[in-house]
């Protein structure tokens, strides 16, 4: 199985990810955890990425589809994987399909988890106070006006990508307003309509 997980900051992707995961046995491949590990190790890519995420913003194309392209060749091991936080652009979008293209790979799906504004806006605040209520660091970005940037980026550049994905066939749009269990059971429906599963 191998599936793109779509959706503003906040929208769940995380939550669902983890779920798919266990479902499917399949890897999850987070560019944003990925970029994370990179900064708190500050190897070459994290020093490059820091300002630019804390102030949430995108990180060059070139950079993730490259960190994408390692973990694929290095993890895919035919069960497949979740994509989550990537691709984030068209430009990113259209070299996901050529990297698989090369490696005779196919998306099973795209899902596109929907939510508002206001709500995510709610979602991460709490994220913020449960994550300092368990007395973890908070991410650098997790702050109400960087959060704005964030959704504007989402906007401008990611959102078209649902466009995009139409187009393909492989766009299943959930309702990710909806309890966490909910969303899991439709994401499973859809799933079922397109995949064997
Ligand atoms: P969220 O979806 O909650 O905003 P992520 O963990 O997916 O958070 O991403 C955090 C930050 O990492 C982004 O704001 C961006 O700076 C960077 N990032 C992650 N994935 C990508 C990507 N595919 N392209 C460009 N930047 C990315």
């Amino acid at each position: 199985m191998r599936l793109v997980l779509l959706g503003p900051p906040g929208a769940g992707k995380g939550t669902q990810s983890e779920r798919l995961v266990a479902r499917f046995n399949i890897i999850p491949l987070s560019t944003g955890d990925m970029l994370r590990v990179a900064v708190a190790g500050g190897t070459p890519i994290g020093v490059k990425v820091k300002d630019i995420m804390a102030r949430g913003d995108l990180v060059p194309d070139e950079l993730v589809v490259a960190l994408i392209a390692e973990q694929i060749d290095a993890k895919e091991a035919g069960n497949g994987f979740i994509l989550d936080g990537f691709p984030r652009t068209v430009k990113q979008a259209e070299a996901l399909d050529k990297l698989l293209q090369d490696r005779k790979l196919k998306l099973d799906a795209v899902i596109e988890l929907k939510v508002d504004e206001t709500a995510l806006i709610q979602r991460i605040e709490k994220r913020i106070s449960d994550t300092k209520a368990k007395g973890q660091a908070v991410r650098a970005d997790d702050d109400p006006k960087i959060l704005k940037q964030r959704m504007e980026n989402y906007r401008k550049q990611t959102a078209p990508l649902s466009e995009y994905y139409k187009g393909t066939g492989a766009l299943l749009t959930i309702d990710g307003m909806q309890p966490v269990d909910k969303v899991e059971a439709e994401i499973e429906k859809g799933l079922q309509k397109r995949v064997n599963v």
